[in-house]
């Protein structure tokens, strides 16, 4: 998902290039936004962090762009590609090195296994969207 900042900065033309120059392939991709309450179910894991109510509120300020992606080992050759949460100690080259605002305005989402990529999917996109 390419996060509010990303898209209001003007990047997710050069964000959706590097991940396809990496061999990604787009499943689905679409522009939307997120109400806080969505935001609150996406991030349902962090409703404990004290930045919880700041991630909402930042998810669904503006828009996003959820993408399915698939490659071979693609959860962890994508979070490769993103880089560190904290875009300041993110990988030379990484999006979120080249990208990102700040930690919390950290420009792109990666799933973390592929059980919740197939729960974030769903979360965006219907059965025939995923499969058409
Ligand atoms: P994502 O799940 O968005 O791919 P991640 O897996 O690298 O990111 P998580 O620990 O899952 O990192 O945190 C989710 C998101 O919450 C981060 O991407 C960032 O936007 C925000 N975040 C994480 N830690 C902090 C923090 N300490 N302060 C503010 N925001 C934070
Ligand atoms: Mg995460």
């Amino acid at each position: 998902m390419i996060k509010p900042d990303a898209v209001t900065d003007g990047f997710s033309g050069p964000i959706i290039q590097q991940i396809e120059d990496a061999g990604f392939r787009i499943v689905a991709i679409k522009k939307t936004k997120l109400s806080p309450e969505d935001a609150g179910r996406f991030y349902a894991v962090h409703a404990e962090r004290p930045f919880f109510q700041s991630l909402c509120d930042y998810m669904s300020s503006s828009h996003i762009i959820p993408m399915v992606l698939e490659k071979e080992n693609a959860v962890e050759e994508f979070r490769t590609l993103i880089g560190s949460t904290n875009p300041a100690q993110a990988a030379e080259g990484t999006i979120r090195k080249r990208f990102a605002r700040s930690l919390e305005s950290n420009a792109i989402h990666g799933s973390d296994s592929d059980e919740n990529a197939a729960i974030e999917s769903n979360f965006f996109f219907t059965e025939q969207e995923l499969n058409g």
